[in-house]
């Protein structure tokens, strides 16, 4: 489990997650992308998802 970073609440994280991968928060309902695995960071994923800026 890891803690989202807009609300603190625990998200279910898969043993086999990879980063880049997509998940919601099941409790504020956030989108959520993984951004490192060592140690387990996880963001806010863009809304649209090939808008990056860069
Ligand atoms: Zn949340």
């Amino acid at each position: 489990m890891v803690e989202c970073p807009i609300c603190g609440a625990e998200v279910e994280f898969g043993a086999h997650t990879v980063v880049g991968e997509l998940m919601e928060c099941g409790d504020c309902g956030t989108e959520l992308e993984v951004l490192n695995l060592k140690p387990v960071t996880l963001g806010e994923a863009p809304e649209t998802e090939e808008d990056w800026g860069q």
